[in-house]
């Protein structure tokens, strides 16, 4: 992968004739052309529920004949293929598992990039790794169109509420596009710099809520053997140095807080195996980039051993569970 700032000057060379071309072909985006919306699961269903609640003509595929049928329900034209969302579609927003679903949704056949028009603009919101987002977006400018990572904060709720934040990677000239379709899906959008800053953040964000996590589990875990009530413990951490999100907001013990996933049998929330992937990210960025993550390495061995155990269906916080079951 390219450093983003190395990215940046990199593709800022090689696009420029392109976004020119861009600019006098297709100007600002129409706004009543449809919009293109590919993987409709727990986070991009509700996502194209809110374009379609907020005026847009949205064109839909899943690989899931299922998850497109409830968007075909509520008014969203049902498409057979990528190729086929982008032959109608200057905008197009994406929504998928890793890494791999997005390469193959781009640029596999029956792909977006086979059809694309020039001028469209893509927009991929799932949380892979940024050499892929710059993958996509140099194969997106040999095609004159326009490809953003957009990744998001916020679980199911928020997609629901349209409240996710989008941290955003990008050519500034394409921000306020970006922007006005992000808006329809999310409270906070956050140009982060060049493509495969968006997935930077969220990848160092998720990094640290691991750790973190890990250590709430631990410090709980602790304290309870040492006889301390873990309501009073948690208290206490909560108005001290100590106090991190995975304490006054996330508490991984159940009982402690009301409608957390661990006071639910761990249910609902961001599934461990979801983390796992994102740790995953994070140390192929932090080997490429010679970072220095040696936490982030033994949270991701932890997730890997919760996942290979069976637990990836559990929320990530189920990591108290697995520390408390063992000395
Ligand atoms: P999901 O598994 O519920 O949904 C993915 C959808 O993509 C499914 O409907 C699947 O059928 C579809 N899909 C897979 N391959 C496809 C293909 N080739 N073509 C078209 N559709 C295809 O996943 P999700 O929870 O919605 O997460 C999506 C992304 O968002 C992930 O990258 C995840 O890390 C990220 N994310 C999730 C959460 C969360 O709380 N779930 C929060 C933040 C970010």
């Amino acid at each position: 992968m390219l450093s983003i700032r190395a990215f940046s000057s990199h593709i800022a060379r090689s696009q420029a004739h392109a976004w020119r071309s861009i600019a006098t072909t297709s100007g600002s985006h129409a706004t009543n052309s449809k919009v293109g919306f590919i993987g409709l699961g727990n986070m991009g269903g509700p996502m194209a529920e809110n374009l379609i609640n907020k005026g847009h003509g949205v064109s839909v595929f899943d690989v899931s004949e299922e998850a497109a049928g409830r968007l075909g329900s509520l008014g969203a034209q049902v498409c057979s293929s990528p190729a086929a969302v982008a032959e109608g579609c200057d905008r197009i927003v994406s929504m998928l598992p890793n890494s791999r679903h997005v390469q193959d949704v781009y640029a596999g056949a029956n792909g977006i990039l086979s059809t694309v028009q020039p001028g469209t603009l893509m927009i991929d919101s799932s949380t892979i790794d940024p050499a892929v987002s710059q993958e996509m977006a140099l194969a997106a400018d040999a095609k004159s169109a326009v490809y953003m990572d957009a990744p998001v904060s916020g679980g199911v709720n928020a997609a629901r509420g349209g409240t996710l934040t989008f941290m955003v990677g990008g050519p500034d000239g394409k921000f306020a596009a970006a922007r006005q379709l992000l808006e329809c899906m999310g409270q906070n959008i956050v140009h982060c710099g060049a493509v495969g800053s968006g997935q930077a953040a969220k990848i160092c964000n998720n990094m640290m809520l691991a750790v973190s996590m890990i250590g709430a589990a631990e410090t709980m875990n602790l304290g309870t053997r040492l006889g301390l009530d873990p309501k009073l413990l948690a208290k206490i951490l909560a108005t001290s140095t100590g106090r991190c999100w995975a304490i006054d907001s996330y508490n991984p013990v159940p009982g402690i807080m009301e409608n957390v996933p661990s006071s639910n049998d761990y249910k609902g929330g961001f599934g461990t195996a979801l983390m796992c992937k994102d740790l995953g990210l994070a140390q192929a960025s932090a080997t490429a980039s010679e970072a220095c993550t040696p936490l982030g390495s033994a949270a991701h061995q932890i997730y890997r051993l919760l996942v290979n155990q069976g637990h990836g269906h559990l929320d990530f916080s189920a990591v108290y569970k697995y520390i408390s079951e063992h000395r």
